[in-house]
């Protein structure tokens, strides 16, 4: 039987690459479910058509305008959930909880970044602060303005979020000014393929301001230019190819990289056993090690606590993982599906093997799971006297596996053990103590994009350590890429270029004045 075969969307039409086909499969039962491939696609046609077309078009819409755009694409995806749900358990095993994670972050972020451009209003490019006085004349000032690049925006996705990775890069771009060709991960962008789908049989793409390559990169990225942007979500080796291509390194083409993050739970020594911060800590590390099959870059990889309360954490989280239901995600108890690929189930099986060289699994190897499909039963290793043991600060094993390293509990032990990692994404403290607090807020807060503080007073308010949000920066330093995306309108900013512009200020403001709002600073 032939498999169905997955379109890219270029030019605004929908076109099929030539074989060899790339097979996908159910991640629940192995079988390979459709195919796809990139090659033959002409993609310096597919840039020059967004260059062209849905960058003037874009930059000719106010910000409000653009707003409107990203609330249909919302709605699209809203009105669709249920088949997209579908799609997302078949390809990717992902749970119902799991998947709606994924296509309600995506509806959701689009929904506040056309928010956003309401806000933004009825102009098309933003003055960056006040004017600079650069003389003694009150005329002759300085006014920095921001506008929208002249390019594409590439957007090159990560298996695990196949709807929220695309959306929340495509509403940034898309508020900004910028056309974008995205590009999600092959193995699993059936999701994806069906969003652009939706959105073109709605009829809500205007011309050249959204394309879809479905399949491999190929050639895409020997056609960038001076004013492209590359956005990455992935890997830290294939961000290494990327910023190391040719062509991105002779036009100097910006690269924003989401990538690998050994994510930290740290456990204040003053917290007691029962209270409402323990309570807290134990619900959000347990959920970071079961929610998607641990499949999130911002899952918890470290659990960091007080050598004295080690013993009652590991009994507390091995209570908690015992009560995941590995199995069928089409099965409505399942809490923990399989991983999306064979690939990830052969990555994640190594590194639980690695990670047992230095410590030994308190939960895990006894649990049994479906022999079909690519299950792995949620890990807790435990490392005793090797917080700092290299492996688990260097390889982040992305699955449901945590390792928990019991350490003196001294802020300045814990910030040093943290920082081990090299630079992530988020980190959580949990703690009542700011005297505590302080020492590990301020030796962390340089290592982090993100840091969740867990307490008795917020502890009915939390929004999730794993949870990324569109007001907040999203992204970190060093090994996490040390790129940032959303943040409200941060988010915009990797579209757009600065420019100082120097002159009479009444002459600029008739000049840009009608164009021009004030950039929230
Ligand atoms: P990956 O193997 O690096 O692939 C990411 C994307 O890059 C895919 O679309 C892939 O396409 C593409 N790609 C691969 N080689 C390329 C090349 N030479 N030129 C252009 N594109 C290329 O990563 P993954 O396995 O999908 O994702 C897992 C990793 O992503 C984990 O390490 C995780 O930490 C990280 N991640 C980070 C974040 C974050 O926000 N920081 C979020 C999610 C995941 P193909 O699929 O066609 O090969």
């Amino acid at each position: 039987m032939t498999l169905p075969t997955l379109r890219s969307y270029l030019q605004d039409r929908w076109v099929a690459g030539e074989a060899p086909f790339v097979p996908l499969y159910d991640a629940t039962t192995g079988a390979a479910i459709a195919q796809v491939s990139a090659r033959g696609l002409d993609l310096a046609a597919a840039l020059h058509h967004a260059r062209s077309v849905g960058g003037p078009a874009l930059r000719h819409m106010t910000f409000s305008q653009r707003g409107d755009l990203l609330e249909q694409l919302s709605q699209v995806i809203h009105k669709h959930r249920d088949p997209l749900i579908d799609i997302a358990r078949q390809n990717m095993g992902a749970t119902r909880g799991d998947a709606k994670f994924d296509i309600d972050g995506a509806a959701g972020t689009l929904a506040f970044y056309a928010n956003l451009g309401r806000q933004l209003g009825a102009v098309r490019l933003l003055l960056d602060g006040p004017e600079v006085r650069l003389s003694r004349s009150q005329r002759f000032l300085g006014q920095h303005v921001w506008t929208p690049k002249v390019g594409v925006a590439l957007h090159i996705n990560a298996f695990n979020f196949p709807a929220w990775n695309p959306c929340e890069k495509i509403a940034c771009a898309l508020l900004a000014g910028v056309p974008v060709i995205t590009k999600p991960a092959t193995a699993t962008c059936a999701v994806t393929v069906r969003m652009a789908e939706l959105w073109s049989e709605a009829g809500v793409l205007p011309p050249g301001v959204f394309q879809l390559l479905a399949g491999s990169a190929e050639d895409l990225l020997d056609h960038v230019g001076p004013q492209d942007v590359i956005v990455f979500t992935g890997s830290g080796a294939t961000a290494r190819a990327i910023r190391s291509h040719a062509q991105v390194m002779r036009h100097n083409v910006p690269v924003n990289v989401e990538a690998d993050s050994l994510n930290a739970a740290v456990l204040g020594p003053d917290v007691e056993p029962g209270s409402d911060t323990w309570l807290m800590f134990v619900a959000e590390v347990a959920r970071e090690i079961v929610h998607k099959a641990g499949q999130k870059c911002t899952a918890v990889r470290r659990i960091v606590v007080p050598a004295a309360r080690a013993d009652e954490v590991q009994a507390a989280l091995v209570e908690r993982l015992a009560d995941a239901r590995v199995g069928d995600p089409a099965d409505a108890d399942t809490t923990l599906g399989p991983l999306a690929t064979a690939a990830q189930l052969r990555d994640v099986r190594a590194g639980i093997a690695a990670l047992l060289e230095h410590g030994s699994a308190v939960h895990g190897p006894d649990v049994e799971v479906p022999a079909t499909g690519y299950f792995v039963a949620p890990h807790l290793i435990r490392i005793d006297g090797g917080a700092r043991a290299g492996f688990v600060h260097d390889h982040e094993v992305f699955g449901p596996v945590a390792a928990l390293l019991p350490c003196s509990g001294a802020a300045e032990e814990v910030v040093e053990i943290v920082a081990q990692g090299g630079g992530g994404l988020v980190c959580s403290l949990y703690t009542d103590d700011a005297t505590w607090a302080e020492t590990v807020l301020v030796g962390l807060l340089p290592w982090h994009g993100r840091i969740l503080w867990g307490s008795a007073r917020v502890f009915d308010q939390g929004t999730g350590h794993g949870t990324v949000l569109p007001g907040l920066v999203h992204g970190g330093p060093g090994k996490a890429g040390a790129g940032e995306e959303l943040g409200g309108e941060r988010g915009l900013r990797c579209y757009w270029q600065r420019t100082a512009v120097q002159g009479d200020i009444q002459l600029l403001k008739a000049a840009l004045g009608k164009a021009a709002g004030a950039a929230a600073s």
